[in-house]
C-alpha cells in the first residue's frame, strides 16, 4: 500500500472552520426557521470593483483573437502588473522595492506555505499565539514541528502570546529563532504595529540572522497615517524580510485569486555548507518549476486596482467594511464587552463574558442570537477567552446581528 505523509496525521483533528460548520449545521437542522448571520469566516461579501470587471472582460475578448491570444505567461507574473505594484504599493511609500522582486501568485495562503519549500528543516520557528492557522499547519505538514500537546501546541514551535495584557504586541523571542511569522494588521486580533515596534523586530532579525515573513494582507484597512503598510518602510528590512500581499481583502479577490510575494534581491539564507545563498533565486526557481502563473485575465483585473477608478472603488469598499467594524465595536462596547481591533482592520476581537470560554460564547451566540463568530481558542491556546467577529458582511446583516446581540 502507498505510504502517506505521516506529518498530516499530527494535525489536530478539530480544525477550526470545519468544527464551526459542523455546529452551525447541527443547529440549523434542529432550528430550520432560524435566520443565521455569519460573522465567522473572513471572506468578503461585496461585489468586485467595476474597474476590475471591465478590465477582465476586455482581457477575455483579447484572448479571443489570434493577435491577442496568450498562452503560458511568465511564472513570476506579467511585467506591467509587477511594475504597477512596485510603483503604487512600495515606491510611492518610499520603499525601495523593484518590479523584479515581486512574484505574482494565486494567493497569500498558498505563498505563506509554499515558501517553506525553499527553507531548511532545522529552522527554529516563532509564531504569535493566537495566529492565522495556516502558518502553523503548513509547518506541521512540512514536517517542521513535533507532535501537538494537550493544548494543541506543537513541539518545536516557539509561541509568542498576544493578549490584552501585552496590548496584542508579541514579545521578542527569549532565545534565538530563525523564522518569524508576523501579520499586521493582525488576523485575528485586529492589532497593528507601529514603525518603532516593527523596527524592534527587524533589529532582532538582523542581530539573530532570522527571516521575517510579513503578512500584510490587511494593509489597505490601515487608516492611521503614522502606521507602516509595508515592512520595507523599516530600516534594514530588505535584509531580513519577505512580504506577502493579496488582492483578496482590499479588492474582493477571494474568489478571483491574485496575490504577490516580495523577495528582495540580496536577502540571504545559509546552506548546510555555511555558504550564503540568495533567497530570490531559490523562490524564482521554485515558482518556475512548480507554478505556471496566474491567469492573464485575473492579472489584468488586478492591474485595474491601481487605476484611478480602481483606487476609488477599493477605497469605497474598505470604508464600507470599516464602517461595519465601527458599528460592531460601538454596539459590543455598549453591551459592556471589552473590545479590541476593528479600527485599522476588519476584525473585532472581544473578550468573552465572564464564565464563558470561547466555544461557550460561540454556542450562546449561535443558540440565542443565531449569529456565528469565531472562537478565539481556534487560533491558538492564548486565544482562549476571546472571540472574533468579522466586519465582512452587508450593512443589513451587521445591524441585525448587533440588534440581536443587544437583546441578549
Ligand atoms: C485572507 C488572508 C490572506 C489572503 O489569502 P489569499 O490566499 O490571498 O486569499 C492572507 N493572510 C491572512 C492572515 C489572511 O487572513
Amino acid at each position: 500500500m502507498v505510504q502517506v505523509n505521516g506529518n498530516y496525521l499530527k494535525l489536530k483533528a478539530g480544525y477550526l472552520f470545519p468544527e464551526i460548520a459542523r455546529r452551525v449545521k447541527a443547529f440549523s437542522e434542529a432550528n430550520p426557521e432560524a435566520a443565521i448571520i455569519r460573522l465567522g469566516i473572513g471572506d468578503v461579501t461585496e461585489p468586485l470593483p467595476q474597474a476590475c470587471r471591465t478590465a477582465m472582460k476586455a482581457a477575455v475578448d483579447e484572448l479571443g483573437s489570434r493577435e491577442g491570444f496568450r498562452g503560458y505567461g511568465p511564472e513570476q507574473g506579467y511585467p506591467w502588473l509587477r511594475e504597477a505594484i512596485a510603483a503604487h504599493d512600495f515606491q510611492a511609500r518610499g520603499c525601495q522595492v523593484g518590479a523584479e522582486e515581486i512574484f505574482i501568485s494565486d494567493g497569500s495562503k498558498c505563498d505563506s506555505s509554499n515558501i517553506l519549500d525553499i527553507l531548511g528543516e532545522g529552522n527554529r520557528i516563532a509564531v504569535t499565539d493566537p495566529v492565522y492557522p495556516v502558518y502553523v499547519d503548513s509547518n506541521v505538514m512540512a514536517g517542521r514541528t513535533g507532535e501537538a500537546d494537550a493544548q494543541g501546541q506543537y513541539g518545536g514551535l516557539t509561541y509568542l502570546p498576544i493578549t490584552a495584557e501585552n496590548g496584542f504586541s508579541a514579545p521578542l523571542p527569549q532565545g534565538k529563532v530563525d523564522l518569524i511569522y508576523l501579520c499586521f494588521p493582525n488576523n485575528p486580533t485586529g492589532a497593528v504595529a507601529s514603525k518603532a515596534q516593527l523596527q524592534q523586530w527587524v533589529d532582532y532579525a538582523l542581530a539573530n540572522d532570522a527571516l521575517i515573513l510579513f503578512d500584510a494582507a490587511y494593509e489597505a484597512f490601515i487608516r492611521d497615517p503614522e502606521l507602516p503598510h509595508s515592512i520595507y518602510e523599516i530600516e534594514g528590512a530588505r535584509r531580513c524580510a519577505i512580504e506577502l500581499r493579496s488582492f483578496s481583502k482590499n479588492a474582493g479577490f477571494t474568489g478571483t485569486r491574485c496575490a504577490f510575494t516580495v523577495v528582495p534581491k540580496g536577502l540571504m539564507g545559509t546552506a548546510a555548507t555555511g555558504e550564503q545563498v540568495e533567497l530570490w533565486g531559490l523562490w524564482n526557481r521554485r515558482q518556475c518549476t512548480k507554478f505556471n502563473g496566474v491567469s492573464y485575465i485575473v492579472q489584468r483585473g488586478a492591474e485595474a486596482v491601481y487605476s484611478p477608478q480602481g483606487q476609488a472603488e477599493v477605497k469605497t469598499l474598505i470604508n464600507f467594511y470599516m464602517d461595519n467594524a465601527a458599528i460592531i465595536r460601538r454596539e459590543l462596547s455598549a453591551a459592556g464587552l471589552s473590545v479590541y481591533g476593528g479600527e485599522q482592520a476588519p476584525y473585532v476581537w472581544l473578550k468573552t463574558p465572564a464564565g464563558l470560554d470561547s466555544w461557550g460564547f460561540f454556542d450562546q451566540l449561535l443558540g440565542q442570537a443565531h449569529v456565528v463568530g469565531t472562537p478565539g481558542s481556534g487560533f491558538g491556546a492564548a486565544g482562549e477567552g476571546y472571540f472574533r467577529l468579522s466586519a465582512f458582511n452587508s450593512r443589513a446583516n451587521v445591524e441585525e446581528a448587533m440588534r440581536r446581540l443587544r437583546a441578549l
